[in-house]
């Protein structure tokens, strides 16, 4: 496959911004490729400079649930950009995308949007912060929730010690606000909660843990947390900005049966434009300024245009259930397929899957939280990686993403990645 001219881009960019790139993984640097760089994409393909053509698993990080450029998307853009991008004052198009949001899941009794999911959380963390008056949140290993302060912070030796920043730059005053705990480890919530439970002002969680491969949570594991935040006057904030509207059109919370305090969403709600949200408890949400004393703001949030492209996106998923259907089904099928191709070729492999969202990891598993994730083989998932994209597969770069599969994506897609698949996998 030729990649010329993505060469010649991606050089001339690691000139002017940090790694040719305005978001790390994109680089490539796990597998040590150049990136293609992308001209434009349709349904469930993506093409890049070069002409090369891809079946795309990555869809924009997971924004891409219709597939990409979905016509009564872009229909909605392009409409609502003759009347101008931003206003910086209200608009329906808000309250539209806010009502749709607040039918779909029940726990949302008001909503704020943001412009990413970044922003979404650490706007919950403050929520969750200046609503209980305590400094303390309990976050898990391996999962991510965007790249705010409190939010970059690993763990310590123990469980109970202060954290870690996992990025410099991030004060280590700040870390000893932040716990970091075991995915799925019950007990030791329990345990926190029980020494330290007066002092934790809320618990964010991926229901559904799309940033170290997948990793669904146990059911006990997050009824755990709903009643350990509720018994101690803690906020449950759980982040959906991957699983919102993905797993589920009432998201991971309509499928696990629980209610959180506050929910974060960002990625679907969007459409493919940068749109973030959080909401939740009206006594919550009424703290927000300019109701209440807890400052969150922003110039381009509920823009017109962004919220018509959610709002479009949105429409579609819930008027069409087919949608989901056919997007499961889709990963379903691939994941077998994958499983398949790595036992004939030899291969340990452990598949992951919540919906459309799944994950090969090249350990014989099962995987269950971070400890797990980490025994993947990174050098065979390298070789892997890198078989597929000549084979015209874009995975995304690293053994600890997700893919994304659309409603887009149709069986002749499906088929060509299992047969690229056994070949790769066999030449390793
Ligand atoms: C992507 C993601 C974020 C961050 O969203 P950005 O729009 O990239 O800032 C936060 N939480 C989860 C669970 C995510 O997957």
């Amino acid at each position: 496959m030729n990649h010329s001219v993505s060469e010649k881009l991606f050089a001339e960019a690691k000139s002017l911004m940090p790694g040719g790139v305005n978001s790390p993984v994109r680089a490539f640097g796990n597998v040590g490729a150049t990136p293609p760089f992308i001209a434009r994409a349709k349904g469930s393909h993506i093409y890049d400079v070069d002409g090369n053509d891809y079946v795309d698993y990555v869809g924009s990080w997971g924004p891409m649930m219709l597939g990409h450029a979905h016509d009564s998307v872009i229909k909605a853009v392009a409409e609502t950009a003759q009347n101008g991008l931003s206003f910086g004052a209200p608009c329906g198009l808000e309250s539209e995308l806010a009502k749709l949001v607040m039918q779909l899941v029940p726990s949302i009794q008001m909503i704020r949007m943001v412009n990413s999911g970044t922003e979404a959380t650490m706007s919950a963390i403050r929520a969750a912060r200046g609503f209980t008056g305590r400094d303390k949140i309990i976050k898990f290993e391996g999962c991510y929730h965007g790249h705010s302060d409190s939010l970059l912070i690993k763990a310590g030796s123990g469980m109970l010690t202060t954290g870690k920043p996992s990025s410099k730059g991030v004060p280590a005053d700040l870390a000893k606000y932040t716990l970091t705990l075991q995915y799925n480890d019950v007990a030791g919530v329990r345990e926190t909660f029980n020494a330290i439970g007066d002092e934790i002002a809320g618990v964010i969680v991926e229901p559904v843990a799309g940033n170290m491969g997948v990793v669904p949570a146990t059911q006990e594991f997050l009824q755990t947390l709903s009643g350990e935040t509720r018994k101690h006057g803690a906020l449950l904030i759980v982040d959906e900005v991957m699983t919102g509207f993905r797993v589920g059109i009432h998201c991971a919370q309509g499928l696990y049966g629980i209610t959180p305090d506050l929910t974060t969403f960002g990625k679907i709600i969007g459409g493919g434009m940068p749109v973030g949200a959080y909401g939740g408890r009206l006594d919550v949400m009424q703290q927000i300024a300019p109701l209440g004393g807890i400052y969150q703001a922003g110039t381009l949030s509920g823009n017109p245009v962004a919220m018509a492209a959610g709002l479009a996106t949105m429409r579609e998923l819930s008027g069409n259930p087919e949608h989901y259907v056919r997007a499961e089904r889709s990963t379903t099928t691939l994941l077998k397929g994958l499983k398949a191709a790595a036992d004939e070729a030899g291969l340990p492999m452990t598949t992951n899957q919540v919906g459309s969202m799944g994950c090969v990891f090249f350990t014989p598993g099962p995987v269950t939280c971070f400890a797990d994730v980490q025994k993947s083989d990174l050098e065979l998932f390298r070789k892997y990686f890198l078989g597929m994209l000549d084979e015209g597969i874009y995975l995304a770069p690293s053994q600890f993403e997700a893919i994304f599969v659309s409603s887009a994506h149709t069986d002749d897609d499906i088929e060509k990645t299992i047969a690229a698949a056994c070949k790769v996998l066999k030449s390793l």
